[in-house]
């Protein structure tokens, strides 16, 4: 498509929530890909998320939720201990001071639990606000905008805002959808950027938004190379979904994961 200057903002309203919905259709598997069971957890898991593959986090996080389940245990931890646990993560020694620092927070200042609202969530160590609306969507049902770098550059590909500031962009967006979606909105732009739009080369000749996105082009057009580019355990049924043959999807790329 191409988008004229002149888009209304009732225009871009429209054609936004139209991207969601073919999202929605796109992606009903998209989820928080952080594996946790309870806050902490998942505050914990997006902590080591930092430079790092939610598939790598998820490798470490069983053995490290066995041995650390409050947040007193983090508040004490034998760092040496807490370092080797969490080493296949990178930057371990940064990430074992922040969590020993978001236990002693969350023990000293809410008697060990992860609150559930914005202003307290940002206020603890180690937590931003990206890892705030993660911890409200996903473990308070409290809807949250993620903008991570995917949300950030998609949204700017389909030209919804011009801001670069990810406090804007979650503004911005927010305005254009209802406030109950925010959260799995979040999870579909992710899955979108991890599984269709890359960074570098977008599938856009195998993409369901071809007809709503202004940057249709940014990356191959033709089917056969699009095709190649898609990502993850639904590669297949995201070319039949934008009407492509899934047979063009290498098997390779159905085990690959999406970064
Ligand atoms: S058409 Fe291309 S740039 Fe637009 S969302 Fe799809 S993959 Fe991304």
């Amino acid at each position: 498509m191409t988008t004229s200057l002149r888009e209304t903002d009732l225009g871009r309203t429209r054609r936004a929530r139209r991207i969601g919905r073919v999202l929605a259709d796109t992606h009903p598997d998209a989820h928080c890909e952080l594996d946790h069971s309870n806050a902490l957890e998942l505050a914990v898991a997006t902590i080591l998320s930092a430079q790092c593959t939610d598939k790598r986090v998820n490798e470490v996080t069983p053995k490290l939720f066995a041995h650390y389940r409050q947040a007193a245990d983090y508040a004490g931890a034998d760092r040496a201990e807490l370092e080797e646990l969490i080493r296949p993560t990178g930057f371990y020694r940064n990430k074992t001071d922040s969590l020993i620092k978001l236990g002693q927070g969350l023990v000293e200042r809410h008697d060990g639990r992860v609150p559930g609202k914005l202003t307290d969530l940002v206020h603890l160590p180690g937590i931003g606000r990206k890892t705030a609306n993660v911890i409200l969507g996903n473990a308070f049902d409290v809807p949250g905008i993620t903008v991570d770098t995917h949300f950030n550059r998609l949204v700017r590909r389909w030209r919804l805002t011009t801001e670069t500031d990810p406090v804007k962009i979650e503004h911005a967006i927010g305005a254009l959808y209802p406030k109950r979606d925010w959260t799995m909105l979040s999870h579909r732009i992710i899955f979108h950027g991890r599984r269709v739009c890359h960074a570098r080369k977008p599938a856009c000749g195998a993409c369901t938004l071809t007809k709503l996105c202004p940057s249709y082009g940014t990356g191959p057009t033709e089917p056969a190379a699009a095709a190649k580019l898609l990502k993850g355990p639904r590669a297949q049924e995201l070319a039949a979904a934008a009407g492509v043959d899934p047979e063009l999807v290498p098997v390779g790329n159905v085990r690959a994961e999406a970064p």
